[in-house]
């Protein structure tokens, strides 16, 4: 399909749909605590979608190249996974002091938003915080980063300029963000790092998923053997926010954002 522009009228369906999606993952996050397992979180996030007659955009999804479709409408990944984790197989209880990323996606009148955040179970020490902190704040430096007539390149440099600054974290490189909006997954991809004028050049219009990914420790990713959980290869743990953004003249639109 290539990049694509949205149209006034698809922004503005966007734009209620990244808003739903916003509040639902607020809502999910709220009940976040010891003892509460993934599954109950992807029920209610796949609840909330569907009783305002909208639908998850991750359940029954299938990328490239994968086995099967992934079984979710929440992902939920905890500690040492970075994203993809899958809430509903598995028992996965959460445990006071882990760190949890709960990623979701939603159609609305046919069109696609993207959001994640990262939160603690009770209370988590400070190394996890300041792990949370980071990824949030880099997020928000990506977004900045965002105008028309910038590139995805200097999105990737804003982001890791501002994370090497912070600290000695590890940028996920095997995984990007994306242009969202028709579908989960659009051109172009958006790497969390790179270099100033290089990669896709933004347009007004264009509808894109920015979604650093941080580990405590080295870059380094693994995949498990249900095809969808990644992990941090030295099982430091890592964190993930997401937003799905416009591209505007000026800057970016936040669509997810309550
Ligand atoms: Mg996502
Ligand atoms: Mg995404």
């Amino acid at each position: 399909m290539g990049v694509t522009v949205k149209t006034a009228k698809e922004i503005e369906i966007l734009r209620e749909g990244g808003k739903r999606l916003g509040e639902i993952l607020q809502k999910v996050a709220a009940e976040v605590k010891p003892g509460v397992s993934g599954k109950m979180l992807n029920d209610l996030a796949e609840t909330l979608m569907r009783e305002k007659g909208d639908s998850p955009s991750f359940l029954g999804y299938s990328p490239r190249g994968a086995k099967r479709a992934f079984p979710a409408a929440l992902c939920v990944s905890v500690n040492d996974e970075v994203v993809h984790g899958i809430p509903n197989e598995k028992e996965k209880i959460l445990r006071e002091g882990d760190i949890v990323a709960l990623d979701a996606g939603l159609i609305h009148k046919g069109l696609f938003t993207d959001s994640a955040m990262t939160i603690g179970v009770g209370k988590i020490d400070e190394g996890g915080q300041n792990l949370i902190d980071t990824t949030k704040k880099a997020l928000a430096v990506g977004i900045g980063a965002v105008r028309a007539g910038a590139t995805t390149g200097d999105i990737g440099f804003a982001i890791e300029k501002f994370v090497t600054s912070a600290g000695s974290f590890g940028i996920v490189r095997d995984l990007a963000g994306h242009g969202v909006g028709y579908s989960v997954h659009e051109e172009p991809l958006i790497p969390n790092f790179g270099k100033k004028g290089e990669g896709t050049a933004l347009k007004a219009g264009m509808v894109i998923a920015i979604e650093p990914m941080l580990n405590e420790g080295k870059a380094a990713v693994k995949i498990d053997g249900d095809g969808y959980t990644y992990r941090t290869k030295d099982g430091t743990r890592s964190a993930h926010f997401e937003h799905t953004v416009v591209v505007t003249e000026k800057g970016a639109e936040i669509l997810t954002k309550v």
